[in-house]
């Protein structure tokens, strides 16, 4: 699906609101801080720029972000959870303008961290940007998971595989999906006016999942650190353009 130029500037201002949905949940992240007071911050991002959730009911989903600390890799629902000195946290935030969708997402260190799980937060966030560089016009999308996949394995890392990012516009979640991981098809061309939301999940151990009883959370396999880092992208005709930047 090709956007116009008036939806890819709804798509745009969407965009603005999940950028400082992001800035304002990541000064507020600190030691004893609880998801759902995380959630809260969010939501007022979203009042008062008049924007709507499009997680919020979302299958039943109970809240405008999804936090998932340390071993969760994304889904999580906030709630009493007390953010920890060391943990890290994964934060989705998404946000409706005018009918058009915006979901990106970062994972942050609480205080001080492990130098391994720092390490997992640069590289996924290198990842999602090495993803980003091939959202080119005449491009080939699976060349995104390509690249993702190489720098994640490079630093020794895992990509998630049954999880993925996705095109964007009038709903979240749009056909094609966007592996994290070369498919082993070059998938469809790139033409300018696409819009996509690319998305690393990876793991400082094995690639597997698990979705905890409450039916959203997924966790690692193995128990190991996961970070996740999002952005929506359109194709231009001077290359990709992130929309959910600050
Ligand atoms: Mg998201
Ligand atoms: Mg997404």
């Amino acid at each position: 699906m090709r956007r116009n130029p008036q939806e890819l500037d709804k798509m745009r201002r969407a965009g603005k609101v999940v950028a400082e949905m992001h800035e304002r949940t990541r000064a507020a992240i600190r030691p004893g801080i609880t998801t759902l007071e995380l959630d809260r911050v969010a939501r007022e991002v979203l009042e008062r720029r008049g924007a709507t959730s499009n997680f919020l009911g979302y299958h039943g989903f109970p809240a405008v972000i999804c936090t998932s600390p340390n071993d969760m890799i994304v889904h999580g629902i906030p709630g009493g959870y007390r953010l920890e000195e060391g943990d890290i946290i994964s934060i989705d935030c998404g946000a409706i303008v005018e009918g058009y969708h915006g979901d990106a997402a970062y994972s942050a260190g609480v205080g001080g961290i492990s130098a391994e799980a720092a390490r997992l937060i640069e590289v996924t966030e290198r990842s999602l940007w090495a993803g980003i560089a091939q959202l080119t016009k005449g491009g080939r999308l699976h060349e995104v998971g390509r690249a993702v996949q190489e720098v994640a394995e490079s630093a020794g890392f895992t990509v998630v595989r049954e999880y993925v990012g996705h095109a964007i516009g009038t709903a979240m979640h749009e056909q094609p999906q966007v592996p994290n991981y070369w498919p082993g098809t070059p998938g469809p061309t790139l033409k300018t006016g696409m819009v996509f939301a690319v998305e690393p999940m990876v793991n400082a151990g094995g690639p597997g999942t698990r979705l905890l009883d409450d039916g959203w959370s997924v966790v690692t396999a193995d128990g190991s650190l996961s970070a996740h880092f999002e952005h929506t992208i359109a194709v231009t005709e001077d290359g990709p353009e992130v929309f959910t930047l600050a």
